[in-house]
């Protein structure tokens, strides 16, 4: 039986979760620093905030987003008034990946609430402390029957995956993304799939390269490089590649103090198997800067690596971790030539002060999401749809776009019953000339 909820339910369980989020805000630090060191900065700023502004921002619209919306009937329905209704799908399945643990777990699940589905959700078994946590909290919220947390890993999701659902969504590779969607056609269930890409990041010789140099460190090493939306490499000018090297390196330098491995705002590779992963791309390689690394927390310095060739294994697929090659080019064939060895990315970066150049660059590459003159940002805001294109992703959420999401949009016609034209009915003899006249006058 479908757990059916009224907005009114809906709207005082998603205040619940908000005053739970914040009564254990520390232990929610304390469980993202247990799993990969992540600092209590990056905690607030990239996890529990987001949440947090979700929560409120949905708890504030969802009356007038879940209201049926009427909108213009056309000259075939006349005389009618037109409607469109927000019908939740039912039992939704959300699974979410390691890197943003809290944060990709929870942000759908409060949309998926706010629609009136019942959810299972599946957190990362590679986060382990989060996931227990976010097991405890959505425990003491939500009923058994409306919203449930399934913790493991591979053999737990196939199980879930092996019922039938009404909706998933999943963040994650493209790998898993394409198991999840094999499975989803089995019972032909709508997904939305989150998933990464080789995120290309053009530095022209017009830019501000000191600001570009900080902003890129930023959004590479935030949460150690382990990003779906980080810059994964640099194309930069040839003319101005020296010059922006050497802003990056005292960027990084001043990030964390010099003392990177000490720093305690730098977050480690998630685990052994990525850790070995990401040193393994570094074989062979010019390292510029970095490329110090430690088993024993599996931490890897930020890194930049000059001129890999295309086919070498750091420009294979998505790094995902600490490392940044740069690759110079002269013209705007060499970026295209780049650029499009790839499948369609989910970000893409530019540092520019030429205004044709970015607008060009826009039109010309097909990409999920980007920046001009810094990286990451998108993602704050809810009135901009997060997603992926091609094999970075299939569709959008956030804000009321997630609303949206999770609802199908079910649209109603409303006949008037005190007039019937009667154009449309057989027989159709002399009528065609008519009904041509009209919708050419109405169209
Ligand atoms: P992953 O695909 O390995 O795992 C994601 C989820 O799928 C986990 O919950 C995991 O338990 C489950 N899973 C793993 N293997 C499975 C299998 N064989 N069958 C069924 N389920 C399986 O991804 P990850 O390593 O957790 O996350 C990193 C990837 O996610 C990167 O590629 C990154 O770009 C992407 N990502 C995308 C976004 C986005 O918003 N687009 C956000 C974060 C991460």
């Amino acid at each position: 039986m479908l757990f059916k909820t009224s907005i009114t339910y809906r709207k005082k369980t998603l205040l619940k979760l908000l005053i739970a989020i914040e009564k254990h805000e520390e232990e929610i630090n304390q469980a993202l620093y247990n799993d990969f060191k992540k600092p209590e900065f990056e905690s607030y700023l990239t996890e529990t905030y987001f949440v947090l502004s979700e929560l409120k921002l949905t708890i504030k619209n969802i009356n007038k987003w879940a209201k049926p919306k009427m909108v213009f009937p056309n000259l075939v329905n006349f005389p009618s008034t037109d409607f469109v209704y927000s019908e939740p799908y039912g039992k939704v399945l959300i699974i979410a990946p390691w890197n943003y643990p809290f944060h990709l777990a929870l942000l759908p699940l409060v949309s998926a609430v706010a629609a009136g589905n019942q959810v299972v959700l599946k957190p990362s078994e590679l986060t382990p402390a989060t996931s227990k946590l976010i097991s405890k909290i959505v425990g003491e919220v939500f009923e058994k029957n409306h919203v449930k947390v399934v913790e493991g890993g591979i053999s737990e999701t196939e199980k879930l995956l092996a019922q039938r659902w009404d909706y998933i969504f999943f963040t994650g590779s493209v790998a898993v993304g394409k198991i999840i969607a094999k499975a989803a056609a089995e019972n032909l269930t709508p997904v939305t799939l989150e998933l990464g890409g080789k995120n290309p990041c053009i530095i022209d010789e017009t830019a501000n390269l000191k600001l570009a140099a900080k902003r890129i460190v930023w959004g590479k090493f935030l949460n150690a490089g382990q990003t779906c939306i980080a810059p994964d490499y640099l194309l930069v000018h040839q003319k101005i590649k020296p010059q922006l090297i050497e802003y990056l390196k005292k960027e990084i330098a001043l990030a964390y103090s010099g003392k990177i491995e000490n720093s305690e705002d730098y977050p480690r590779i998630i685990n052994e198997k990525n850790w070995k992963r990401l040193l393994d791309l570094l074989e062979g390689e010019k390292i510029l800067f970095g490329g110090k690394s430690n088993p024993t927390d599996f931490y890897i310095e930020p890194t930049l690596v000059d001129e890999p060739k295309l086919n070498s294994k750091i420009m294979e697929g998505e790094i995902f971790g600490p490392i940044l090659p740069i690759i110079s080019y002269n013209s705007e064939k060499e970026i295209e030539k780049v650029v499009y060895n790839y499948e369609k990315s989910l970000a893409l970066y530019m540092f520019t002060n030429n205004k044709i150049f970015a607008k060009n660059s826009i039109l010309k590459y097909s990409f999920g999401n980007g920046c001009i003159n810094d990286t990451l940002i998108q993602f704050a805001n809810h009135r901009l749809p997060f997603g992926g294109v091609g094999h970075s992703g299939i569709g959008s959420y956030h804000g009321k776009k997630s609303f949206e999401l999770f609802s199908h949009q079910k649209p109603i016609v409303k006949k008037a019953t005190w007039l019937d034209i009667t154009l449309r009915y057989a027989p159709y003899n002399g009528k065609l000339k008519i009904l041509k006249r009209l919708t050419n006058w109405f169209s």
